[in-house]
């Protein structure tokens, strides 16, 4: 089969179309022909190397949709023919994290694409429960674009910051994969959203559903609020610009605010003054993608057309070198989508 293929860390160069051998599924695994699968952020991470280490050479791609195609031994619940949209989860099921349905604290946990060959190329194999029923007026373009960002913007907002209507957001970095994801998850769940971006992207984030947005080339988003919210602050921060806002973001909040960190994009060392911490009450709270009761919650969301996946543009495989270097360049607004 092709696949979009790295034998070494680097550049986007690195990545080359190869004729590989096709995976086949062991049990408990089921053989996917992909559809569409689009890139993350996550998967230049892996490309670069450190500090992600993964096997050689290797396949990216954690968002897949596609058809099943073959089974392995034990598989129940799936059949081939079947349209699914993959959960980039993968995870023991025995740990006390799986048993309490918390898939991204496994002890053993991995994730499609990064620690496991994924979805940028003809086939795929995935654990037979990671597989999500498509339906079929869901474009496979539309499904892959969602898994990643939807299923991090919902655990980061809903599951871990509990976001509650009536309650002020503050999304930095508007037009990344899983902050645009939020501005809408925000919305949905009734809360006014503040969204801080650069000048190409604030007409785009501002159709996504944002109150406010923020144009961080033209003034400082944190005065900037204090102001626009009487100097209360917001109830919820996401962010994942890390370092180079990171102690500006924190000043956002309100008292008993809370600041939500799933990424570190600048740099990962923030500072923090803890008597902020403390007099304001303030809680931090890490996240990271989503567990499976949440993965399956967003999605069907996106099935029912109440969130919608932002499609960058939808390229051939054989683009997958120049979607890589795209991607780095800061040019996407929403996903780069690859079709074999
Ligand atoms: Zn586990």
């Amino acid at each position: 089969m092709r696949a979009a293929i790295f034998h070494e860390n680097g550049g986007p160069e690195v990545v080359r179309i190869e004729e590989v051998a096709r995976p086949e599924p062991q049990a408990g695994e089921i053989l996917v022909e992909v559809a569409a699968a689009s890139l993350n952020h996550l998967d230049l991470w892996v490309r670069r190397g450190l500090p992600i280490e993964t096997t050689m050479p290797h396949i990216g791609g954690s968002d897949v949709a596609g058809v099943v195609t073959e089974l392995g031994a034990e598989v129940q619940g799936v059949a081939v023919g079947d349209r699914v949209v993959l959960d980039p989860s993968i995870s023991c099921g025995r740990c006390e994290w799986c048993r309490a349905g918390e898939a991204p604290l496994c002890r053993e946990y991995r994730i499609l694409g990064e620690h496991t060959q994924g979805g940028f190329a003809e086939f795929v194999v995935a654990p037979a429960r990671s597989a999500f029923t498509l339906p079929d007026d869901v474009p496979f373009e539309q499904a892959a674009a969602a898994p990643l960002v939807f299923g991090t913007a919902w655990r980061a907002l809903i599951g871990q910051a509990r976001l509650r209507a009536g309650e002020t957001v503050l999304v930095t970095g508007a037009s990344g994969g899983v902050a645009s994801a939020a501005v809408q998850i925000a919305r949905l769940a009734g809360a006014t959203v503040y969204a801080v971006t650069s000048t190409p992207h604030v007409q785009r984030v501002r159709e996504l559903g944002a109150d406010v947005v923020l144009n961080r080339d033209e003034v400082d988003f944190s005065r900037e609020i204090w102001q626009r919210t009487g100097k209360r602050g917001v109830d919820v921060v996401v962010d994942s610009v890390g370092e180079a806002t990171f102690a500006r973001a924190l000043r956002c909040l309100a008292r008993a605010g809370r600041m939500v960190v799933y990424g570190a994009t600048t740099g990962p060392k923030g500072e923090l003054d803890l008597r902020q911490l403390f007099w304001k009450q303030i809680r931090l709270i890490g996240s990271t993608m989503a567990s499976e009761g949440q993965f399956r919650t967003v999605m069907q969301l996106v099935f029912d057309g109440r969130l919608a996946p932002v499609v960058d543009v939808v390229w051939p495989l054989d683009r997958a070198s120049e979607a890589h270097a795209r991607l780095e360049a800061g040019e996407v607004f929403g996903n780069i989508v690859l079709t074999p």
